[in-house]
């Protein structure tokens, strides 16, 4: 008789030891030409995304030097992911939270937020880096005006990339047998690409690392021509950037896609149709960069992209006919299959 209980992990003491090592599922439904795809669900993390496993390593590395002392302030810059990451570690260890987050986000993250404490500081979308209502200046400016306040900064802290260098990038080529030819990834502050980047240099040298970039993001004009101008605006929510992240090793990168608003949302209605998961915007950017890949290649390759957060934050938004034909989604042209399945 096979024990019930020997395939099961065994039972946590703390929501924070339940981060990571997430499952990996295979796409059965989709056209991927003669490759394999595989989804790394990060949305499976306790806190719902990726960030989870970030959260967590920032805090204890700001712990370890010295700089967060028992009953101090975390502050953050956040699209929410990150900051629904950081409010569980600190509420489990006993911090205080500000987060400045820009007002495009998501109700449901914000609200969110709210439900677990923590004073959100809500700012404009619509202003860059260097404006003082820019969300990445009011945080840096806040932390400075606050005893024993840290300001954490994803997007130039070490020990960002460090969580995906040793715990996301070795899963993923442990799961796959070792054998990983390509990983599409976004970048929010660029600690996925470089810590998962890193780790397959050293460790898998033949696995390319695939950018997906929202049209209106720099970054995918930076790794064509090593410049970029002006950035526009997308929908998609936690990856295009309007600078390049201290945390952005760019240089990784062999090869990147530009995806519209309509793809993504289209793609992450896909892959709940045909596969049954229930994945956020950002996910239906790196899904339509993985598919593109996967029906260019000319051999069998092994993908791998993630599903970076759960749809649920996003049931109002692109999963919501009424708020994408106020979005203006409807007067545009659909495509492929994908025509049945927007109705
Ligand atoms: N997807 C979502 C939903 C996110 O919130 C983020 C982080 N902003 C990313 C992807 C990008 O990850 P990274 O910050 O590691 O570049």
């Amino acid at each position: 008789m096979n024990d019930p209980k020997s395939a099961l992990p065994p039972v946590a003491g703390s929501a924070l030891d339940l981060i990571g090592r997430t499952p990996m599922l295979e796409v059965r439904n989709l056209d991927i030409g003669p490759c394999r795809l595989f989804l790394k669900l990060e949305n499976q993390n306790p806190g719902g995304s990726i960030k989870d496993r970030v959260a967590r390593s920032m805090i204890e590395a700001a712990e370890a030097d010295g700089s967060l002392r028992p009953g101090g302030t975390i502050i953050e810059a956040t699209a929410g992911n990150t900051g629904l990451g950081l409010a569980q570690v600190a509420t489990l260890k006993g911090y205080k939270l500000i987060l400045v987050v820009p007002d495009k986000m998501a109700r449901e993250k914000i609200l969110h937020l709210r439900a677990m404490g923590v004073d959100v500081r809500l700012t404009r979308s619509d202003v860059g880096k260097g404006h003082p209502e820019y969300y990445q200046d009011m945080a840096q400016t806040l932390a400075q005006s606050i005893p024993g306040a840290i300001y954490v900064n994803q997007f130039a802290n070490p020990a960002n990339p460090l969580a995906h260098e040793t715990g996301t990038g070795p899963e993923i080529l442990a799961q796959m047998d070792g054998d990983v030819d390509a990983v599409v990834v976004g970048v929010g502050s660029g600690g996925t690409l470089t810590g998962v980047g890193r780790y397959m240099a050293a460790h898998s040298p033949k696995t390319q690392m695939v950018l997906a970039d929202p049209v209106g993001s720099i970054l995918c004009d930076y790794v064509a021509t090593g410049t970029y101008g002006e950035a526009g605006s997308w929908i998609v929510e936690g990856i295009g950037e309007d600078f390049i992240p201290d945390n952005a090793q760019m240089d990784l990168v062999r090869k990147a896609y530009s995806i519209s608003d309509r793809e993504s949302v289209d793609t992450a209605r896909l892959l709940l149709r045909k596969e049954g998961v229930l994945a956020g915007s950002s996910s239906g950017t790196l899904l339509a960069a993985a598919l593109r890949y996967c029906r260019e290649q000319t051999e069998a390759k092994r993908v791998v992209t993630l599903v970076c957060d759960t749809g649920a934050k996003y049931l109002t938004k692109m999963f919501n006919d009424m708020w994408l034909a106020a979005h203006g989604f409807d007067q545009r042209e659909l495509h492929g299959d994908l025509r049945d399945l927007i109705a």
